[in-house]
């Protein structure tokens, strides 16, 4: 299993198919495991897809919809049902708290664990982790809705080469990471950056100034395209975007895996999706995203 990883739950918009549920993401990333937009169904998606809610440190909601959160309610009664022994932290946006409120205490359980409400009202930084900063981003809706990013800080890669030219072996390759300098050789000398990797969730939204930011520079993009080109004017209407302006994004963005997903239920073939992805000049990887796929984020470069 990789260690970061994208597992799709769940792909359709506003209504679920036979073989497309409610929406439902889980990105493993390391150790933690962190939930977006649980659908109804999303319960049952996530044993058939082989996912525990132990596996769960956070849950992410871009927005109030039901297909983005009618899951909530069974999902956090499993939760306590299964007695998760750490703590869980829930965001979304701070204007749905009503709904928040209903789905948690949608019906009658007994609490056991401690899930951390942090609802979101602003673009910016939501959690610091020694893994990644997590941020918000405010999208264009007709609810109000957030899009998520993760931001691994950058490390340094020590070469050996170099290192063996200083003549710095054993404990002084530690001493020099901790210290930035070690007998006069700075630590840039013999090391380079290892750009941290960059995954963002951009679901349900017409384009808008969120939309890039949050895809900017991405090794991955879970970004949804309810649409195919020629019903962009539905698109704008209702508050969407088109399989052609999401792979847009995504070339300008420089993303490196684009994964598409929110699927409208009035089209048949999924690879029109891919077709016009392409057409729109976007050249990295691709996925159209299918119930119950992994996939892995890209090697680092
Ligand atoms: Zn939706």
């Amino acid at each position: 299993m990789s260690a970061r990883e994208l597992v799709v739950l769940g792909t359709a918009s506003q209504v679920p198919t036979r073989h497309r549920n409610h929406n439902g993401y889980l990105l493993r990333w390391d150790g933690e495991g962190i939930l977006f937009d649980p659908g109804e169904g999303t319960q049952r998606q996530m044993l058939r897809a082989g996912v525990a809610v132990h596996d769960l440190n956070r849950i992410c909601v871009t927005h109030f919809h039901g297909d983005h959160s009618l899951g909530l309610a069974g999902v956090i009664q499993r939760i306590n049902l299964d007695k998760v022994p750490h703590e869980i932290t829930a965001h979304y946006p701070r204007s749905g708290q009503r709904f928040f409120d209903r789905l948690r205490y949608a019906t009658a359980y007994r609490e056991t664990v401690a899930l951390t409400e942090a609802p979101v009202d602003t673009d910016g930084p939501l959690a610091r982790t020694p893994g990644y900063t997590l941020e918000a981003r405010k999208l264009s809706h007709p609810v109000e809705a957030y899009g998520y990013r993760l931001v691994e800080p950058d490390g340094r890669r020590m070469l050996p080469g170099r290192l063996a030219a200083h003549g710095i072996k054993g404990p002084d390759v530690g001493r020099i990471q901790r210290e930035g300098t070690l007998g006069g050789v700075p630590l840039e000398e013999v090391s380079e950056v290892r750009r941290g990797q960059r995954f963002a969730f951009v679901m349900d939204t017409r384009l808008c100034d969120g939309v890039y930011a949050l895809a900017e520079g991405c090794d991955m993009l879970v970004i949804e395209s309810t649409f195919l080109d020629e019903d962009e004017a539905l698109a704008v209407d209702f508050g969407h975007l088109t399989a052609g302006q999401a792979a847009r994004v995504a070339r300008d963005a420089g993303v490196r895996h684009l994964v598409l997903t929110h699927f409208s239920q009035r089209y048949a073939d999924p690879e029109e999706f891919e077709r016009q992805a392409r057409a729109a000049g976007y050249e990295g990887e691709l996925t159209v995203a299918r119930d119950l796929q992994r996939v892995a984020l890209p090697k680092r470069r």
